[in-house]
């Protein structure tokens, strides 16, 4: 069986704006470029969202509410024929230690055995240090994103010496680099 290519996705800030723990449906709003990207990348890759929630462990909003707030996005994109195939999220705060907060891997494992994902040839994609983190952690090349968070980490990112494969304000623009890339 052939093996899938992936590409994982952070949600806030790289799907959607970030506004800070959003749960309300009303506050969703998918950032430009992104449709018409994801539908550039569809013809080669699977969609999986991999996001950290701990607006949950906070107690700002219940793991129902983000189920809600999620499917709602999902249900977006599938409206555009853009097909979102699993969302793993991490509800646990920084504090706690668990393996599951990007950019520990404890997804990666199911991903790749569930999903049948050559990890090699699959994608990251997010707007925090600790997405391309995770992506480098996982084995894939990575895209980081200026928008959402992006633009104030883009220091942090020299400063850690984290080296994304990609770097982009858009979405698209990042989609065709990952084309001509792949
Ligand atoms: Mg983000
Ligand atoms: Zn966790």
């Amino acid at each position: 069986m052939n093996m899938e290519k992936a590409i994982l996705l952070d949600r806030d800030g790289t799907l959607i704006e970030d506004k800070n723990y959003a749960y309300k449906i009303e506050d969703l709003e998918i950032l430009p470029g992104v449709i018409e990207g994801l539908r550039e990348l569809q013809k080669d890759f699977i969609f999986i969202i991999v996001t950290n929630q701990s607006g949950i462990g906070r107690g700002y909003y219940t793991t129902e509410d983000f189920h809600n707030f999620n499917n709602h996005l999902i249900r977006l994109l599938k409206k555009e024929n853009i097909k979102i195939l699993k969302t793993y999220f991490c509800p646990h705060l920084r504090e706690e230690g668990c393996d599951c907060r990007k950019p520990n891997t404890k997804f990666i494992d199911e991903i790749i055995n569930h999903f049948n994902v050559n990890i090699k040839e699959s994608w990251m994609m997010g707007d925090h240090p600790s997405d391309i983190q995770f992506g480098i952690n996982a084995g894939c090349r990575t895209v980081f994103l200026t928008t959402g968070h992006g633009d104030k980490h883009l220091d942090d990112l020299k400063s850690l010496e984290i080296k994304p494969t990609i770097i982009s304000d858009n979405f698209l623009e990042a989609a065709k680099e990952i084309l001509r890339l792949c």
